[in-house]
């Protein structure tokens, strides 16, 4: 094993993540990291599949005595996500991850470590290879081109699976289990919409600002603003109350961004303006209440715009 790893325990969890990193294994290139996979399950006798999508499942009995418990299933993702720091050499189809010591930290010189999930894979690996340790049947899952999408999870077969307990060790904190998951899905709406002139005499935008995002995954429990929703919102009841035409929207950044702004520009006569100030401001505080301590920092503005020449019909 390399000798960065020396000492460290358990050290059948180490020499499988060493291996790991000295395999380049990119999202959608993780040939060689399942080979690897697949020679380990061979070398110890065990049952081992492949599926179409190049995900990985290995079969290992009970150890003798636990033939009753129940059945586990043990998932990890063989890919991992390849950065690097400007001015690092270093080709991630071909060279290995370069471990390095760092005090108790174990790191990478200069890229992306891999240990997601990479430390997942190994202690999943360290099992499948142990002999000392209790376990009832056990089935090892190693999917493909999680960081892309989970496409390899996605198009997993469940019916290969017999199992009755699945724990996936693809965590982001020590020491806590996550027993549930909300799962994730992109949605691409289209709509055609028909642009014709803009009867308004003036134009306005709308700009919503000033909230917390953060992660639409991890920080999506945290009854924080979403800019998008509240923009929509708006224009629901302006559209309903005054004779607005919406001319441009825009808001949010990142599919898995909780969108801090939004802004849209609207053609409205120059003669509803105070109408229009009061309702966003009613909105606004409405908002601000209902968002109360979760997100403090809301801000919607009105200001003039150029007049917009169309809007949508
Ligand atoms: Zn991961």
């Amino acid at each position: 094993m390399s000798t960065v790893l020396n000492n460290l325990e358990p050290a059948s969890l180490w020499k499988h993540f060493a291996a790991l990193a000295a395999i380049p294994r990119a999202s959608g290139k993780e040939a060689a990291a399942r080979d690897y996979v697949l020679a380990l399950a061979r070398r110890l006798g065990l049952e081992a599949t492949q599926d179409r999508a190049g995900n990985v499942v290995v079969r290992k009995p009970a150890r003798p005595g636990r033939e009753g418990a129940i059945p586990a299933v043990l998932q990890g993702h063989l890919d991992m996500v390849c950065e690097k720091n400007e001015g690092t050499v270093h080709d991630f189809d071909t060279d290995p991850i370069r471990l390095v010591r760092d005090g108790d930290w174990l790191k990478a010189d200069g890229t992306t470590l891999g240990a997601d999930n990479g430390a997942g894979v190994a202690a999943a690996l360290a099992v499948m290879e142990s002999e000392d340790i209790a376990h009832g049947p056990l089935e090892f899952v190693f999917t493909i081109d999680e960081e892309n999408g989970l496409t390899g999870a996605s198009d997993f077969p469940l019916r290969l699976l017999r199992s009755k307990y699945f724990l996936n060790l693809d965590g982001e904190e020590e020491g806590t289990l996550c027993i549930g998951c909300a799962g994730a899905i992109n949605t691409t709406a289209r709509r055609k919409v028909t642009l014709q002139p803009a009867a308004a005499d003036a134009g306005w935008r709308l700009r919503i600002s000033g909230l917390q995002g953060g992660h639409s995954g991890i920080d999506i429990n945290k009854g924080r603003g979403n800019a998008v929703r509240i923009l929509g919102r708006m224009l629901q009841v302006l559209t309903g109350r005054l004779p607005v035409a919406v001319a441009e929207l825009t808001g949010g950044s990142k599919r898995n961004a909780i969108p801090r702004e939004a802004s849209a520009i609207v053609a409205l006569d120059s003669a509803h303006e105070q109408e229009l100030r009061s309702l966003v401001a009613a909105l606004e505080a409405d908002l601000k209440s209902e968002l109360g301590a979760f997100d403090t920092g809301l801000r919607i503005t009105v200001s003039a715009a150029p007049r917009p020449e169309q809007v949508f019909g």
